[in-house]
């Protein structure tokens, strides 16, 4: 009975909150874009070259010329989008919404609406960095159909920092749709490659409608334009959970915590539209190099929280105390076992319902994970499904770090979570580091648990 469990992700087919991985298959679908892409390159140069000559010239020069000509083309392209770019991150740096519509096409009315809106909610946020690169150019008829010839569509990373909340500069993507207009570049769409992005792309909180954003000397809380009473209370109560994750979890953590409190089902790679999906929070992955640009797994650098819009009233220090405990460990690698990640999530909001409610309740709990959950399973949960798992896999994981803890101490334990944060990339490593630091197996941890006794 009584305290609801906190937090829980949404299923990890949609938002995985730990661990790279889950961005494997991503990875094999833009190596194989990439590819595309090369070869469509190649195939419009060689069209370029066997194309009959459009004036008459003498033999042989158009076969020269050409191609130069698509290379001057693409470069002179290249300078007047990176241009463009550099304009619309100094437009948020200096607040000249002005320069940051220059670009914007003025034909559509319904863009420059859109872009003034997120001109704003750029400036709140304050970035300390802010900038926009050019990845690949993506080819799409459909998108060709509906702006011409001159279609443009290229791969944008934005580059940005939080100040506090980002302890190093990290790196989100875009899709944007650029055209020539009577010889001048302009931006007509930020949409149209939203689908063939990584999770999350294009729907940070500053994507999605006019925000606004409340501050404390380490809580970020962004909300809906007007919602300042809400912003104000998740602020307070971030604060407070910050507190019992610093108390209660060894890591000295000293960054500040985003927190994302939208009318919104879809925010970052946090879905909560599904109806089967009782969550209540998520923490998902921010990257300072994003997954394939500079290593397969990416680098995570933290993580923001995003609240499900359903259950923003009932944002309390015991939920946010969970979702907080995943950020203060983010940035170690993400590799971490996910039955490690949430016991330990579990284990800190617990501790906090222990210190407000005194130990019967956990106690309580405790005995019904033992007597209920533990012989539903046949071993620890595993990452594979963890979330769409019917079984209290949540109370189980919970147990299992209750268990070592009671074993090797509350700071080994944290050790023990930092090493597989950092290193756990493969099952062979996380059993050596499990072994080596608790003298357990996976197997003889579940057996453990088995005849475990809580010390009452
Ligand atoms: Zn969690």
């Amino acid at each position: 009975m009584s305290v609801s469990t906190p937090g829980a992700e949404p299923p990890g087919a949609q938002v995985p909150p730990h661990g790279p991985r889950r961005w494997l298959g991503l990875l094999v679908a833009v190596a194989l874009v990439s590819g595309g892409v090369a070869y469509t390159v190649e195939e419009r140069e060689r069209d370029a070259r066997a194309r009959p000559p459009a004036t008459v010239s003498p033999p042989g020069a158009n076969q020269v010329t050409k191609p130069s000509k698509t290379a001057a083309a693409i470069a002179a392209r290249r300078l007047a989008i990176d241009t463009i770019l550099i304009r619309r991150a100094q437009a948020v740096q200096t607040v000249d919404e002005a320069l940051f519509l220059q670009d914007i096409d003025p034909a559509d009315r319904a863009l420059r609406a859109e872009q003034k809106v997120l001109f704003a909610n750029l400036v709140d946020l304050g970035f300390t960095e802010l900038g926009y690169s050019q990845a690949e150019e993506r080819f799409d008829p459909e998108v060709v159909k509906a702006h011409g010839r001159t279609t443009y569509l290229v791969r944008i990373l934005m580059r940005y920092q939080i100040p506090k909340v980002d302890l190093a500069p990290v790196t989100t993507e875009l899709g944007y749709t650029f055209v020539n207009v009577r010889g001048r570049w302009v931006l007509t769409d930020d949409d149209d490659l939203d689908e063939d992005l990584g999770p999350g792309a294009h729907q940070e909180a500053w994507d999605l409608g006019r925000i606004e954003v409340l501050r404390a000397p380490r809580v970020l809380a962004v909300v809906e334009k007007g919602d300042t009473r809400r912003g104000r209370a998740i602020v307070a109560e971030a604060t407070e959970a910050l507190e019992q994750v610093t108390a209660y979890w060894p890591r000295r953590w000293r960054g500040s915590v985003l927190v994302i409190a939208l009318d919104e089902t879809d925010v970052r790679d946090a879905r909560f539209a599904d109806e089967d999906i009782e969550s209540a929070a998520s923490a998902g992955s921010t990257f300072s190099s994003l997954p394939g640009q500079d290593t397969a797994d990416g680098t995570v650098a933290g993580a923001y929280i995003v609240v499900n819009p359903n259950e923003r009233d009932r944002v309390d220090e015991i939920l946010l105390s969970h979702e907080i405990t995943h950020v203060a460990t983010a940035d170690l690698g993400g590799y971490e076992p996910l039955w490690l990640a949430e016991g330990a999530a579990e284990y800190v909001a617990w501790r906090g319902i222990e210190a407000i409610s005194g130990p019967g309740e956990v106690g309580k709990w405790e005995q019904e994970v033992i007597d209920e959950a533990l012989p539903a399973l046949g071993a620890l949960p595993s990452d594979a499904g963890f979330y769409q798992n019917n079984a209290d896999v949540y109370g189980v994981s919970w147990l299992a770090v209750r268990f070592l803890v009671q074993r090797l101490g509350l700071d080994k334990v944290a050790e023990l979570y930092e090493d597989m944060a950092r290193h756990g990339i493969d099952q062979a490593s996380r059993d050596r580091i499990l072994f080596s630091r608790s003298g357990l197996t996976e197997a003889t941890l579940w057996t453990s648990l088995k005849s475990y006794q809580p010390q009452r």
